[in-house]
């Protein structure tokens, strides 16, 4: 056996076994109905590797197959592999001081069935309310939980490695194992994680970084976090927390932020953040969209509230770009909505701030996906989880 640094259980061909079976699910996931030779043409993996993988997904249950397209000159036409929407389903539970969102999907991870429950209220409420929800999406949806093969969990705070909570600002609880309470609930794999680092790998999974290696992702919701996508997969650091980009420290001896310091980004691009600062202008703006809103329509103190949060936003775009020479930085949430406003000053504090090399050579993209009103985070981890190369997930690839 060996271990390698992500922590990866196995011998060398069966690690190697898995990362290919995974590759090849998740070609077949994002390109339905991909043939068999553009599956090769995709991945580099060779045909007969692609052909034993290809059975061992049809013992599985897990493809269907679909009639090619007829090309000319080509012969005869190669037939196309599809997920099968039968062979499980995926929930994702998002756990948000204001609301508690169920999905579910199948296993190509696209929403089937969304429903919004009632926020859990306080700690002891934890394991019956999202259990409770979860019964009544499933009861909804016509569903079981034994079609269910994977949960994934986000909710704000700082979640380790094992999927345990241990703490969070918005929720003040005291530490919590999610992981364990909800599978012991659930009776199913669940897997954990932040908020912000599960918009983050949605932007992999299902978003604008499909085809994308390397990247930092930012968001701003009641606070702002992000996620570290380095080299291939979600930097986690000692503990699991990395990527706590609100709380690193823009201004000296500045606003004091939720988590109790002063001068963190999230106390003042956060969406509570961003609020005050409206109100200190005299306006009042419950929304991104509504922030938005005003300043398309030209109101002063909207421009100039978000030209100075932009002027924040792009100092700590320049301290990212500086520290880490990102190829990609992905805004997200509130920042994706407001970027055509938060941007031009961004930039111009970028232009003065960046290295100008890094600068050149980091492409920023604005995040579509996590403008939606429900995250794809919990159900990214849910396939995350689904499909891990650590042998632990429900496949035995
Ligand atoms: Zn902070």
């Amino acid at each position: 056996m060996i271990r390698d640094s992500r922590g990866v259980a196995g011998s060398h061909s069966s690690v190697l076994r898995r990362a290919n079976s995974i590759e090849i699910f998740h070609a077949i996931r994002l390109h339905s109905g991909i043939s068999q030779r553009e599956i090769g043409d995709r991945t580099g993996i060779d045909k007969s590797t692609i052909s034993a993988i290809i059975k061992q997904f049809d013992d599985l249950g897990l493809l269907r197959r679909e009639p090619g397209e007829v090309r000319k000159g080509r012969g005869r036409p190669s037939e196309g592999f599809v997920l099968n929407s039968d062979a499980g389903l995926m929930l994702g539970i998002d756990i948000d001081p204001e609301r508690l969102v169920v999905m579910s999907a199948g296993l190509d991870g696209e929403p089937l069935h969304v429903s919004e429950h009632s926020p859990i209220r306080s700690e002891a409420d934890f394991g019956d309310g999202v259990a409770g929800a979860v019964a009544a999406h499933l009861a909804a949806a016509g569903h079981s939980l034994e079609q269910v093969r994977s949960v994934g969990a986000c909710l704000p705070g700082l979640v380790d490695r094992s999927g345990r909570l241990i703490s969070s600002s918005n929720f003040r609880w005291g530490s919590l194992d999610v992981a364990g309470e909800l599978s012991t609930r659930l009776g199913q794999p669940v897997w954990v994680d932040n908020d912000a680092r599960g918009a983050g790998l949605a932007e992999r999974l299902f978003g604008c970084c499909v085809d994308v290696y390397d990247y930092v992702f930012i968001d701003s919701h009641s606070g702002v976090g992000g996620a570290l996508y380095l080299e291939g997969a979600i930097y986690a650091g000692s503990l699991g927390i990395a990527g706590e980009i609100g709380h690193t420290k823009i201004v000296p001896h500045g606003r004091i932020c939720q988590c109790g310091d002063g001068g963190c980004l999230s106390a003042y691009i956060s969406g509570p953040a961003l609020r005050d600062s409206f109100r200190g202008s005299g306006l009042v703006a419950g929304s991104f969209v509504e922030m938005k809103a005003m300043a398309d329509e030209g109101v002063e103190g909207a421009l100039g509230v978000l030209d100075e949060a932009g002027e924040i936003l792009g100092l700590a775009l320049s301290n990212f770009i500086n520290l880490l020479n990102p190829p990609n930085i992905v805004i997200g949430g509130g920042l994706a909505v407001l970027a055509p406003h938060l941007m031009p000053p961004a930039e111009r504090v970028l232009r003065r701030h960046a290295l100008p090399e890094a600068l050149e050579h980091c492409t920023i993209l604005i995040s579509e996906l996590s403008q939606k009103p429900h995250s794809r985070g919990p159900l990214a981890v849910a396939l995350q989880g689904l499909s891990q190369l650590n042998g632990d997930g429900p496949f035995p690839w």
